[in-house]
């Protein structure tokens, strides 16, 4: 294989030149990672799952308008991207109390929350991804003011197509983290979404049994990761039944 020029690689992704200026190749990797890296595993198929999830979710809000960086997929661990600047901000987007609001504010998880909440988080391994207010952002140049509008903005109608699409399926959009770059079209700059939405990047509970169907099986060690994450693809027609993605279950690496 032709070896590509190997842009940056994260906890859970790598990017890689694309094939014409301007674009990127996101490569989905099988780690699964907790607590700021602290919590490391191999899970065998995570990769193909996220990656089909997130094509499904950037695809429809390309079709509903709302600027992605997404192209399109191109085999099963990859997708052509548009290359942006990353704004180093952690978007988060709440809809009931779970994680880290609920441990800060003593909240009970899975209480409904009186509206939906965003808050933003510095991307810093090294502070452990503090969170940080709009007032810092600014001060310290992170985003401008308009870019926080733009990025609230985007990011309460992607909380509603994606609230809508979960429910119809038998999912609660608990919360989620999304991820925004700058680009540039000729000479004007544009907020579109980066980086994944997958059940990585959100909290997703059966609307029935409140069954946890993310990220935070792998985090409180409940088993069950890539079953969960199978099971969310089927329920939106991702997967047939029968598509094998299979797993030889979690392999730990330190
Ligand atoms: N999240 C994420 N990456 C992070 C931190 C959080 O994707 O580095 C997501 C997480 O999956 C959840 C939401 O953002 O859907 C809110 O996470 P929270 O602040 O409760 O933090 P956690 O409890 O995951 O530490």
């Amino acid at each position: 294989m032709k070896s590509r020029r190997r842009i940056y690689e994260g906890k859970a992704k790598i990017l890689y030149e694309g094939p014409e200026p301007g674009t990127l190749v996101q490569f989905f990797k099988d780690d699964a990672t907790a607590f700021n890296n602290k919590k490391h595993e191999v899970v065998d198929g995570k990769g193909v799952l996220n990656n089909r999830i997130s094509e499904f979710v950037f695809g429809h809000l390309n079709n509903i308008g709302i600027p992605t960086h997404f192209i399109k997929r191109l085999n099963m661990r990859e997708q052509l991207i548009k290359e942006v600047e990353i704004i180093p901000l952690e978007v988060v987007v709440r809809n009931i109390a779970a994680g880290s609001l609920a441990k800060r504010l003593g909240i009970e998880e899975g209480e409904v929350l009186p509206r939906s909440i965003i808050e933003f988080y510095y991307k810093n391994d090294v502070l452990d991804d503090p969170m940080v207010s709009e007032e810092h952002v600014t001060a310290f140049g992170w985003a401008s003011p308009q870019e926080i509008d733009d990025m609230m903005a985007l990011a309460i109608r992607i909380n509603d197509f994606l609230s809508g699409i979960f429910l119809g399926v038998g999912i609660q959009l608990v919360d989620f983290k999304i991820e925004f770059g700058r680009h540039w079209e000729n000479d004007t700059m544009r907020v579109i979404l980066a980086d994944e939405i997958s059940p990585d990047s959100c909290r997703l509970w059966d609307i029935e049994t409140k069954d946890k169907l993310d990220k935070d099986r792998f985090r409180r060690d409940m088993g069950g990761m890539l079953e969960a994450y199978r099971d969310v693809a089927q329920r939106l027609g991702i997967l047939t039944e029968n598509e094998p993605v299979k797993g030889t279950g979690p392999r730990l690496v330190k």
